[in-house]
């Protein structure tokens, strides 16, 4: 067993600014960076930006940058001010009493403050053509599941937006801001969207509305992009195709708080519940980024809660000094 004063779980650039900060601030934090990943479930170091590909909106990158390169700079910033890195994802946590316990399958850390910044995964539908780019999939190639950060590159193109929530709906509407034609593509015929939002899409004259559909393939692997789609109509089984430049799945987010369900307040969709910003149920244990954001989920709100959580477990650790800590407060 190690003792820190900081543990950071989570690597995204909520947990990369996170360290930074700490580190800059004397805390020696150490971060389990959530390993190497697994495809899209399973994202590892970097999180989702390791599977997105220009970020043009990250302030400071006038002509953009790669997703996966603007989390290596992160890291190496990191790194440069000492940040102790488990290159590998945390299995079990223990919030019962401090210091706090994470665990790496059998490899146990201790620390007096945590921050979690574990991130959320985008639901995908599960088709094969999904699979990043580099097995042999479209992901990244004209499938996305943000509109805000990809929609910029489908100016005057037509598009499909799978799903039939506030999402959807949201989604939708920003793309016609960039794309001639916006089809919904949604499996039911009733919507999960509040009134509201599904109105002002139905309102909107580039958006095109298909019911009863599932997307059952999507063209063309071989070609590196998005052609167009296979529908099947879930009611009869029939096909028909529907030529799109790109494909936006707007089927939820699920945070990563797999760890955390008992043991820190959730609110009903499992994302950690915050106060101050970043403080968790817990007293130290903070959360920053997309596991405790499903309004914003950008990278420079991420980072921005990373870098407060950091500054309020300096404050707090700051305040308790040396002393040895004697229970643990339930309020804060
Ligand atoms: P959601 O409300 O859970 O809707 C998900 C949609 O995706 C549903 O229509 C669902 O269809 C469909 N879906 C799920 N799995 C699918 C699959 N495998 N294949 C095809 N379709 C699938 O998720 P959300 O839209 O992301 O919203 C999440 C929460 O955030 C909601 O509470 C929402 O109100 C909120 N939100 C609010 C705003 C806003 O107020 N500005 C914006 C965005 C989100 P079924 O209906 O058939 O289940």
């Amino acid at each position: 067993m190690t003792e820190h004063k900081l543990i950071i779980i989570g690597s995204g650039p909520a947990g990369y600014t996170a360290a930074i900060y700490a580190a800059r601030a004397n805390l020696q934090p150490l971060m389990i960076d959530g390993g190497v990943g697994r495809g899209q479930e399973l994202l590892g170091a970097g999180g989702q930006l390791t599977i997105t590909t220009e970020v043009e909106n990250y302030p400071g990158f006038e002509h953009g940058i790669q997703g996966p390169e603007l989390m290596q700079i992160m890291r190496r910033q990191a790194v440069r001010f000492g940040v102790e890195m488990v290159e590998d994802l945390a299995t079990k946590v223990d919030l019962s009493s401090r210091p706090y316990g994470v665990w790496v399958d059998e490899r146990e850390f201790r620390a007096k403050a945590l921050i979690v910044a574990t991130g959320a995964s985008a639901k995908w539908i599960g088709l094969p053509e999904e699979a990043p780019v580099w097995e042999g999939g479209l992901g990244g190639a004209g499938i996305s599941a943000c509109a805000t950060c990809d929609g910029f590159f489908f100016k005057g193109k037509e598009v499909a937006v799978v799903g039939g929530g506030d999402t959807a709906m949201e989604e939708a509407v920003y793309l016609t801001n960039h794309c001639s034609r916006v089809y919904i593509l949604h499996r039911r015929d009733q919507f999960r969207a509040s009134k509201i939002m599904l109105e002002r899409a139905q309102r909107n004259p580039k958006i095109e509305f298909i019911t009863n559909v599932a997307v059952e393939r999507v063209h063309d692997p071989e070609a590196k992009r998005v052609t167009g789609l296979t529908l099947r109509n879930i009611i009869d089984g029939t096909t028909r195709e529907l030529a799109v430049s790109g494909m936006f799945v707007a089927i939820g987010h699920k945070p990563n708080t797999d760890l955390f369900g008992d043991q820190l307040e959730l609110n009903d969709n499992g994302y950690i519940k915050t106060k101050h910003n970043v403080r968790t149920s817990k007293y130290a244990v903070f959360a920053a980024g997309d596991v405790q954001d499903f309004e914003y989920r950008q990278a420079v709100t991420a980072a921005g809660s990373g870098c407060m959580a950091a500054i309020e477990a300096e404050r707090l650790l700051e305040a308790e000094g040396d002393t040895d800590i004697v229970g643990t407060p339930t309020e804060w």
